[in-house]
């Protein structure tokens, strides 16, 4: 394939931490990570430069520790801490399919893996290999979608795409509202004008005032990822 066939040539990818679980409640399934890593080493393979943020969900949400009596800030170092655990997960699943993977994490480890900065990830990238961008923004009181929106902008991405459980954008929660209308296309204003549960406003407004476009769509939908690199039509436009 060449490279001129591709809508784009580096990405951010943004995956949740439930998307790692599965049909789990917790933690990481197996199956599911190597298949996203294969996934991700076919566009790799295919010649496009991929940053990836993976949330922590799966394992701890700041937000949910503090409801649970935590203090918020030691929660969230918590979360952004799981954020670097399915990190090394991932860079381990791509490495068994010959992968080369970077973990950065904007929370010095260095017994662990690299400490973030937008000059090393993009040398990573132009080396060709996968720049895994742990820990969040590194701050409390964000989210990894919100990350993963800065990241975009730091690496200079073409799209960033939020890989999720779901199809794309809906007017509701389709899973609770068989009424939900699918939106193909929409405008960042009217994501966070309508509340639509795209990410939250930081993440949005992050991408809209960076003219990062972004796209959502479902990691469970095998080939997807390639499919919308070729042009095809997948999930939901914000720009
Ligand atoms: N987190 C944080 N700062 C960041 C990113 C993440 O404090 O910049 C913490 C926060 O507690 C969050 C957790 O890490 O709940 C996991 O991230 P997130 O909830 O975004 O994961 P996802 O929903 O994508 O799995």
């Amino acid at each position: 394939m060449q490279m001129t066939d591709l809508i784009c040539q580096r990405i951010l990818l943004k995956l949740s931490g439930e998307a790692l679980m599965g049909g789990g409640d917790f933690g990481i399934d197996p199956a599911v990570i190597q298949r996203v890593s294969e996934e991700i080493m076919e566009l790799v393979n295919a010649g496009i430069q991929i940053g990836l943020v993976i949330g922590g969900g799966n394992i701890f949400r700041g937000a949910g520790l503090a409801q649970g009596g935590f203090d918020r800030v030691r929660g969230d170092h918590m979360g952004m801490l799981a954020t670097v655990m399915n990190s090394l997960a991932m860079q381990d699943a791509l490495s068994r399919i010959d992968g080369d993977a970077v973990v950065f994490s904007a929370l010095q480890m260095p017994d662990v893996c690299e400490t973030f900065t937008a000059r090393g990830a993009r040398c990573a990238l132009d080396e060709g290999k996968v720049a895994i961008l742990a820990a969040g923004t590194g701050n409390p009181y964000f989210t990894t979608d919100s990350a993963a929106s800065l990241r975009a902008v730091e690496i200079k991405a073409d799209l960033m795409i939020k890989a999720t459980k779901v199809n794309g954008v809906y007017s509701a929660d389709p899973v609770k509202d068989p009424q939900a209308v699918f939106y193909p296309k929409l405008t960042y204003d009217r994501a966070l004008a309508e509340n639509l549960q795209v990410m939250d406003a930081t993440a949005i407004v992050l991408c809209r005032d960076n003219e990062v476009p972004l796209r959502i769509m479902n990691i469970n939908d095998p080939g997807a990822l390639m499919r919308l690199m070729q042009g095809e039509e997948i999930g939901s436009l914000v720009v």
